[in-house]
C-alpha cells in the first residue's frame, strides 16, 4: 500500500513538473505562438502622394520566407509561420528586409528625411512612432508616406 502511494505521490510530481515546464514556456512574453500564425496584414506606400505597387512574389523567389506576398492583392503582406513564432518575427522590418528594401523612421527606399520629405506611418488610422519595429497583427492596415 505504501509504495502504491509514493508511486502515486512519484506521478504527480513529475506530472506537475511537465505542466509548470510547458505552462512556463507559454508564458514567455516573447513567444507569440508555439503553433505557428497565418496572418495577412496589408501595407501601403506612398512616396509623395503617389502610390508605389508592392509588387507579388516578395520573399517567394529562390526560396519560401514566412514572410511573402502573393500575386493579384497587392499590399497584402502573407505571415505563414510554423511552430514557435517571437514577437520580434512579426516586426515589419522583416518585410522590408525580405524585401531588400531601406524602411526606417528616417528613410523609405532611397527618399531620406530632409527637405524633400520626411517618414509617416500610419496603422488602422492611427500615427505610429515604431517604423521597421512594429509588430503587426492579423487585420492591420499600415499606411507608410513620405511627403
Ligand atoms: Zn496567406
Ligand atoms: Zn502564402
Amino acid at each position: 500500500m505504501k509504495s502504491i502511494l509514493i508511486t502515486i505521490a512519484g506521478f504527480a510530481t513529475i506530472v506537475g513538473l511537465l505542466w509548470w515546464a510547458g505552462s512556463a514556456g507559454a508564458n514567455d512574453p516573447d513567444v507569440l505562438s508555439t503553433n505557428g500564425i497565418h496572418w495577412h496584414p496589408e501595407l501601403e506606400i506612398y512616396i509623395e502622394g503617389e502610390k508605389f505597387e508592392i509588387p507579388a512574389n516578395i520573399g517567394l523567389v529562390g526560396g519560401h520566407s514566412p514572410m511573402h506576398t502573393h500575386t493579384g492583392e497587392p499590399g497584402i503582406i502573407h505571415m505563414e509561420f510554423d511552430g514557435r513564432v517571437t514577437l520580434k518575427d512579426t516586426e515589419l522590418g522583416n518585410f522590408f528586409d525580405i524585401w531588400k528594401k531601406d524602411f526606417s523612421s528616417t528613410q523609405i527606399f532611397e527618399n531620406i528625411n530632409g527637405e524633400e520629405g520626411s517618414v509617416f506611418m500610419t496603422v488602422n488610422g492611427e500615427e505610429n512612432l515604431e517604423f521597421e519595429t512594429y509588430q503587426m497583427k492579423e487585420g492591420d492596415k499600415i499606411v507608410v508616406r513620405f511627403e
